[in-house]
């Protein structure tokens, strides 16, 4: 189906597009790379007056390591992350990027626009939520940066204003002894996750010191699993470890039964996922190169 006619505004800087979006008001929204967005018009279930297209505005395509952090620019697309070197110092953040639907999707698709969505199956926010990940904001009252876990308040449901954007994500790099890995199962490529887990792992020896993990598609928004943090935290991993943690995931899992999946299968696939993600985070925090890529049904 055709979208809903629009009018078309382009940006030439991220000011410009806050003061179109405030002129224009409610039936106006921004456009990145149009991933979301566009299907969604094109089924009419989002139907904006006014598209205000962030796409050519310059210097807001970047990744940077500065003060011990990646700084992602938000219009940064998930192809120029799955290739980026200065990315592939946090690994989990290319487990990410390459396994996002199909090589079109990455080469058009933003990780602002990503986070921005807030999308229940979308697979950044999960990754990011095991890693201290910051958004800075724009809107008409100048910037502010707030913890990706106080941005995100519900599914496709964030702090932002109607006339703020996402101007850039900053991940702090994890420790040398830190090691991470993200496991999503798939139908298929151009599909999103039946279900998935991130895990961020720091170890002393053999005893996991520090641990973040977070699930996906198994609720409104990614959920933190905390007991299941709290099981490995200061443990050896152990098949005991490892079994506390993977029952602490399927309790913390809030999924719902749907074409994807009945709700107790999801809660068995996101505690198997959790698993061999712990296996390749561990050998990762040990210094092995670990190849990860999502597992399809
Ligand atoms: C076939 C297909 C398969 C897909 N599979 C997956 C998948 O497996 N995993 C996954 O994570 N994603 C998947 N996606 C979605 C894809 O990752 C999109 O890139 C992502 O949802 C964000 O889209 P975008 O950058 O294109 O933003 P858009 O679609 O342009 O925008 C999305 C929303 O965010 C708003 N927005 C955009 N940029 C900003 C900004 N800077 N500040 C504030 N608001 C903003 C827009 O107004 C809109 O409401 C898939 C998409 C398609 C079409």
């Amino acid at each position: 189906m055709y979208p809903r006619a629009f009018h078309y505004h382009r940006a030439g800087s991220l000011e410009e597009a806050v003061t179109m979006l405030s002129q224009l008001g409610d039936e106006a929204r921004p456009l990145a790379g149009g991933q979301s967005l566009i299907p969604l018009m094109k089924l009419r279930l989002a139907n904006p007056l006014h598209l205000v297209d962030l796409n050519f505005i310059p210097g807001t395509s970047y990744i940077k390591g500065e003060n011990g952090a990646l700084h992602f620019g938000a219009l940064t697309r998930h192809a120029e992350i799955e290739n980026s070197d200065l990315a592939a110092l946090i690994p989990i953040l290319h487990d990410c990027a390459a396994g996002i639907a199909d090589v079109q999707v990455r080469n058009r698709g933003t990780i602002g626009g990503s986070v921005a969505e807030a999308d229940p199956s979308g697979d950044w926010a999960v990754v990011l939520m095991t890693l201290p990940t910051e958004v800075r904001c724009i809107g008409k009252d100048g910037e502010r940066t707030l913890p990706l876990a106080n941005f995100v308040k519900d599914a496709y449901t964030t702090v932002l204003a109607q006339n703020e954007l996402v101007k850039e994500i900053r991940v702090k790099v994890p420790p040398q002894e830190s090691g991470g890995a993200y496991l999503a199962f798939k139908r298929a490529a151009p599909v999103y996750a039946t279900g998935s887990a991130a895990v961020q792992l720091t170890m002393d020896g053999e005893v996991c010191q520090d641990v973040a993990i977070t699930l996906g598609c198994v609720g409104l928004t990614a959920i933190k699993a905390k007991d299941a943090e709290a099981a490995l935290r200061g443990q050896a991993i152990t098949e005991k470890t490892l079994a506390t943690a993977m029952e602490a995931a399927r309790a913390a899992a809030d999924p719902q039964s749907d074409m994807r999946g009945s709700a107790e299968y999801k809660r068995a696939l996101v505690a198997a996922l959790l698993k061999r993600a712990i296996h390749i985070a561990a050998r990762r925090a040990r210094g092995e190169q670990v190849e990860v890529s999502p597992i399809y049904a």
